[in-house]
């Protein structure tokens, strides 16, 4: 399915940073839009906006940790514009620390953003979207930490590549049943957001990390630019979606390290993702 004027896009947090992004990217498209967050004055700020421009959109605020709130959402979609064509799981939260030092309550709460949130919504919109019987999208926004592991980010780590592992269990079940719905997820280095807010006061080198990641992130790829190869990778129908390149030299190294059974070793990547020694 590419892109069109009139379908109906439902983006989870979409308040901020790349939701935010994909929401304008999905307006300029000519799509009717149903806009989820947490933040209600950031849903109506950006309601207003995309208004000022024509753009058909409802917002619901939702936590995509409860389930019945993703189904709200769902049915808020269905009311509002008939159906759903295009599903962003995009809302996540980040949290560092030492895996031991992280307290069950932040464990828990990066398990019920970033992985429950995805699984809500493929529980609540599936059905129908399959019903509907008419091509569909989903993507997923999981990380580079979805496919490389950092020290210090265990659960974003964790929950990250389940979203991968997820996202391409769905792609091949969908297959399988033949089903008109195509799947992507987006696994991006650092974009400029405000992701780093939602991490919680951690440990000395927890907080170390979040300094550094901060900088990054503040440099990072724009929203923008980003939610313009999220859309490419829509209308290409590509499930892997890996905006930032220089990382797959790491990738590399972390698979070819699997195939040759050699111990796994961190190399900080700078900015662009270049470690020291690709
Ligand atoms: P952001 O903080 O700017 O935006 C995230 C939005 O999600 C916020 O508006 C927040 O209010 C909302 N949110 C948080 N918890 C929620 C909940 N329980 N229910 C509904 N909404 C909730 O951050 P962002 O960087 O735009 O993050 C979007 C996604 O991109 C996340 O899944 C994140 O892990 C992922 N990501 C970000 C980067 C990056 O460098 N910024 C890189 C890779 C992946």
């Amino acid at each position: 399915m590419s892109s069109q004027t009139g379908q109906v896009a439902v983006i989870t947090g979409a308040a901020s940073g790349i939701g935010r992004g994909l929401a304008e990217e999905a307006a300029r498209r000519g799509m009717r839009l149903v806009l989820a967050d947490l933040d209600a004055p950031g849903l109506d700020r950006l309601c207003d906006a995309l208004r000022a421009n024509a753009t058909e959109v409802v917002s619901r605020v939702t936590d995509v940790g409860q389930l019945a709130q993703v189904e709200a959402l769902r049915d808020c979609a269905v009311e509002s514009f008939g159906g759903v064509d295009l599903l962003f799981n995009n809302a996540g939260v980040i949290q560092t620390g030492y895996s031991w030092e992280i307290s069950q309550s932040q464990w828990q709460r990066m398990l019920d953003v970033n992985l429950n949130g995805v699984i809500h919504g493929i529980r609540s919109f599936l059905p129908l979207l399959l019903r509907q019987g008419r091509a569909g999208h989903v993507i997923n926004t999981a990380s580079l930490a979805g496919l490389l592991n950092s020290p210090l980010l265990a659960p974003y780590n964790v929950t990250k590549q389940a979203v991968v592992a997820l996202s391409e269990t769905l792609h091949y079940e969908l297959a399988l049943l033949d089903a008109p719905i195509a799947v992507s997820v987006i696994c991006p280095g650092p974009v400029a957001s405000a992701i780093m807010d939602s991490n919680q006061h951690s440990d000395a080198a927890g907080d170390g990390l979040s300094q550094l990641l901060d900088g990054r992130i503040r440099h990072g790829m724009s929203p923008a630019e980003l939610a313009a190869l999220v859309f490419d990778a829509i209308d290409a129908k590509r499930f892997w979606v890996l905006p930032h390149k220089d990382f797959k030299a790491a990738l590399q190294r972390r698979v070819r390290s699997i195939l040759e059974e050699t111990n796994p070793q961190f190399r900080m990547p700078d900015a662009e993702g270049r470690d020291h020694v690709s």
